[in-house]
């Protein structure tokens, strides 16, 4: 009889696996995974209702259709092996037509099956996108949360969002499943023509084989260094435009990409599209925020912070040292003599020596400390959790540093000096942030009339 339906079954265009017992049957199917199992009620090890038990229950092997072959066709018996998982039953001698048909009958509710399950795994993953688009603010988050789960339901050996730059020519990788460090990565678009083509096309590109793919000849040693097989680029597009794409690459050899993959990558290219405009446009605003911030708050000379944002930081400052019972330390400098710097070496050297000696400052100072540009050639440093001695020994510390930097560096020396005045809290005369700056100018005065380029103390 095997022999026979084994016939049958190549002449319909079926290919058939025999297993001539129990153990083989069991073996074939965990290895082989049939569509359909056609299961002969007569043995020599087993009885073909306790094989067809075993592969419901134990091998949890449900969703392939298993038809019985019975001998004598009786009731009890066919009843018995619906009871055990079969789905269907065919009595001896087997009618060629009536195994085709049911064969047929049973491989189409198969498909039906498989199709609603896959359909079902698609909806779970997009269900778990849409999820994670709607609750995270972070278009970043987001986007690594769309390609972390197409790299988990499609077999990808990688998967990224690329989004096409302003400037020709240029993309950026936004982010990659197999590398969350990745942050804006730009690359050249000339080297991925898989991108020009769906640039050029709008629409998605399906490399099958890319060894063997024209479009890809330019690059297709490369690509085969690294092991792809088959690329999947589907663009993401907001307003007929194409700001992305999604690329999937897979190194599998069996197939390509089903048309089921690509369309919920597709689907999922859709999600993907406001997140990306998103994170584009919240990037340059976030980028513009900070410039706007720094030119607001900074000196454009020096580069030092500019007197307003001094005053905010100075009250910033006392008012934790107050809290906190922590010393702060004020540092009052002003150049000596600048208008005889101006003088012999015009208003533009005196410009640069003006910026120089802020970068020195800047550089002679702890990163906590504080450095404003306080007026036309004073300079003012707040030195937080900084008591008396130490912030003299930190003005006489910037003294000497501003005489080093005078002779360094240029043909001719130019010799800077400066006098500084040193204000520390807490102290009995010092009761508000203005008194702290106020004391500390009164000692910056003192340095003045006591013959400048050195450090008093309030
Ligand atoms: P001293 O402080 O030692 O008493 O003498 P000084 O000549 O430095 O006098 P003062 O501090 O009163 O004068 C400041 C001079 O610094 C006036 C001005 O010509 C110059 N100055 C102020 N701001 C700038 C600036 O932004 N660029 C340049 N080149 N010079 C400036
Ligand atoms: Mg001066
Ligand atoms: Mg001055």
């Amino acid at each position: 009889l095997r022999n026979v339906v084994m016939e049958m079954l190549t002449s319909w265009g079926y290919e058939g696996i025999e297993a001539r017992n129990g153990e083989e049957a069991f073996r074939r199917v965990m290895v082989d995974k049939p569509d359909l199992i056609l299961l002969d009620l007569i043995m020599p090890d087993i009885n073909g209702f306790e094989v067809c038990r075993k592969l419901r229950t134990e091998m949890n092997v449900l969703a392939t259709p298993i038809i019985i072959l019975t001998a004598r066709g009786e009731k009890d018996e066919i009843l018995k092996g619906f009871e055990v998982g079969a789905n269907d039953y065919i009595v001896k001698p087997v009618e060629p037509f009536e195994l085709e048909a049911r064969i047929k009958t049973q491989l189409h509710i198969k498909g039906l099956y498989d199709d609603a399950s896959a359909e079902k795994e698609d909806l779970a993953t997009l269900l778990k996108i849409s999820t994670a688009v709607s609750s995270t603010l972070n278009s970043r988050d987001i986007l690594y949360t769309i390609v972390k789960c197409v790299g988990e339901v499609i077999d990808v050996d990688r998967c990224s969002i690329v989004r096409i730059g302003s400037k020709n020519g240029v993309g950026y990788v936004v982010t990659t499943y197999d590398n969350p460090s990745i942050n804006n990565l730009a690359i050249d678009l000339s080297k991925y023509p898989e991108i020009r083509s769906v640039l050029e096309g709008k629409g998605t590109v399906i490399i099958e084989d890319i060894q063997n793919d024209p479009r890809m000849a330019s690059v297709k040693d490369i690509l085969k260094k690294l092991g792809f097989s088959s690329l999947l680029v589907i663009p993401i597009i907001v307003r007929e435009e194409v700001i992305g794409t999604l690329m999937l690459r897979t190194s599998r050899k069996e197939r390509s990409f089903s048309p089921r993959e690509v369309n919920i990558c597709q689907v999922i290219a859709n999600l993907a599209a406001s997140a990306l405009t998103n994170a584009h446009l919240f990037e340059s605003v976030e980028l513009n925020n900070l410039q706007l911030e720094k030119l607001a708050i900074t000196d454009g000379l020096t580069g030092a912070y500019n007197h307003r944002h001094f005053r905010t930081r100075l009250d910033e400052e006392f008012g934790r040292a107050v809290r906190y019972g922590m010393p702060l330390s004020c540092i009052m400098m002003d150049m000596d003599h600048f208008k005889h710097i101006n003088d012999t070496f015009g208003h533009a050297q005196g410009d640069k020596v003006l910026s120089e000696i802020a970068d020195v400052i800047k550089n002679n100072v702890r990163q906590i400390d504080f450095v404003a540009r306080y007026g036309g050639e004073e300079f003012v440093v707040l030195l937080p959790n900084t008591d008396k001695e130490g912030a003299f020994i930190q003005a006489e510390r910037l003294r000497k540093a501003v005489i080093a930097y005078s002779c360094s560096g240029r043909d001719k020396c130019i010799l800077v000096t400066v006098s500084l005045g040193v204000s520390t809290f807490p102290s009995p005369e010092i009761n508000t942030a203005d008194e702290l700056v106020g004391k500390a100018d009164n000692a910056l005065y003192e340095a003045k009339r006591s013959g400048r380029n050195k450090t008093v103390e309030a």
